[in-house]
């Protein structure tokens, strides 16, 4: 079987491993915690607490295979970015429920030693939100270590000594794969040591390596990979463990048309991740030319989840044509523990280089500057766009995708 047929299996496969007590776009401590006490009593797992968060919540990490290669893979440092937790589940699936794959997996572990990590930040993942309790930015604390989640990921780091780290994150919904109208579905980024991004033997590696995930990849999602913006951020994890020897690479999962909830991206993070693991313990990737990184397409700011075009805005008697970017967020309802979105006007104005998701003509409406509208009493009108504006002349029918985009936002 060839890498293109095994990758395929793998993908096919994703359900036998599917870790069903979680979901993709939720996951909090308490949820993880169950899941810790069942690996527990494994012998295949050696499950570690490397300390607690400000709240006291515990940080794991979960140890196996034998390799002499440490990999060091964590998630959700951002609380709010949950797909990549979902999928080490998966993984820890992978390679402890049954014997499927068992050449391919006994290689991998007889080659690498696997530290996971899954829950950096587990006060912001009860609170859907992306800092720790004290509203720090974990990836923007590896200078100072001064948040307890912080210290504890860095100690880690520097006592394992891993030649790879992998950064698991969830980007937003309006990145595109270069300058196209479709999702950056997966973005990787090798991170830099400098501002002026010189590449050493160590970063070389992690472009390598994330050439081999494209190339697998690709077979999926064709055209929606990108390469995250490679400005150098003196204060991420990523870029200073690349700085002190871990070859480091940064994956985050993006947004694949109809699935909101982000099934297939974490199927696509399983993938990933079990491509990147082969291609270390086999070596391969030391073959790659690491300048075809480049040849990835950039991560461009180019989307909107709904674009309204050619909007007529009245004022004082004046008309002046403007377009419309709206975009959804996720939030958490604390009470219900539900996830619900809100809709953003993110820009107005001429946004003839954006696409959208959705987009709609709305030639010959008219619009015009509004107080609250009370469009759905149940709706959050939490406004946090630049502007409420009123449809004075029409309305958008009854389509739901439209009426999730739009709540949240005084359009009637
Ligand atoms: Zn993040």
């Amino acid at each position: 079987m060839n890498s293109k047929e095994l990758f395929n299996e793998i993908f096919l496969s994703h359900d036998n491993f599917r870790e069903t007590k979680l979901g993709s776009e939720l996951i909090t401590y308490s949820e993880l915690i169950p899941i810790i006490e069942r690996l527990r009593k494994t012998n295949f797992f050696q499950i570690e607490t490397l300390g607690k968060s400000v709240e006291g919540r515990e940080i794991f990490t979960i140890l196996f295979g034998r390799g002499k290669t440490n990999i060091l893979a964590w998630s959700q440092m951002h609380g709010d970015e949950p797909t990549a937790t979902a999928a080490l589940f998966d993984l820890i699936n992978f390679f402890s429920l049954d014997n499927s794959f068992a050449k391919f997996k006994d290689d991998l572990l007889n080659e690498i030693t696997f530290h996971f990590v899954p829950m950096v930040n587990p006060d912001g993942a009860e609170k859907y939100q992306r800092e720790n309790a004290f509203n720090i930015d974990l990836n923007r604390d590896a200078l100072r270590l001064e948040s307890y989640e912080s210290k504890i990921l860095w100690d880690y780091a520097e006592k394992i000594q891993p030649d790879f780290g992998f950064n698991l994150h969830d980007q937003n919904s309006y990145y595109t794969a270069g300058r196209t109208n479709k999702y950056s579905t997966i973005s990787l980024l090798a991170p830099p040591i400098d501002h002026v991004k010189s590449i050493n033997y160590t970063r070389e590696k992690s472009m390598q390596v994330i050439c081999k995930i494209n190339d697998v990849l690709s077979n999926f999602i064709p055209g929606q990979i990108a390469r995250y913006n490679d400005d150098y951020e003196p204060r991420a994890f990523g870029d200073n463990f690349t700085k002190n020897g871990i070859s480091s690479i940064l994956i985050e999962s993006g947004y694949h048309k109809s699935d909101l909830k982000k099934e297939f991206v974490r199927k696509l993070n399983f993938v990933a991740l079990l491509s990147a693991f082969h291609s270390i313990s086999e070596k391969d990737f030391e073959k790659v030319d690491y300048t075809k990184y480049f040849s990835i397409p950039e991560n461009e700011q180019l989307l909107f989840d709904l674009l309204l075009r050619n909007l007529t805005l009245t004022y004082n008697g004046n008309s002046f044509k403007i377009d419309i970017g709206i975009n959804r967020k996720k939030c958490l309802d604390l009470d219900s523990k539900k996830l619900f979105f809100k809709g953003t006007i993110a820009e107005l104005g001429d946004l003839s280089i954006y696409n959208g998701i959705e987009e709609y003509n709305m030639n010959g409406f008219k619009i015009e500057f509004a107080k609250m509208l009370a469009v759905d009493e149940s709706a959050n009108f939490n406004l946090t766009g630049k502007a409420e504006l009123k449809i004075v002349n029409g309305s958008f029918g009854d389509s739901d995708s439209i009426k999730s985009i739009l709540n949240g936002i005084a359009i009637g």
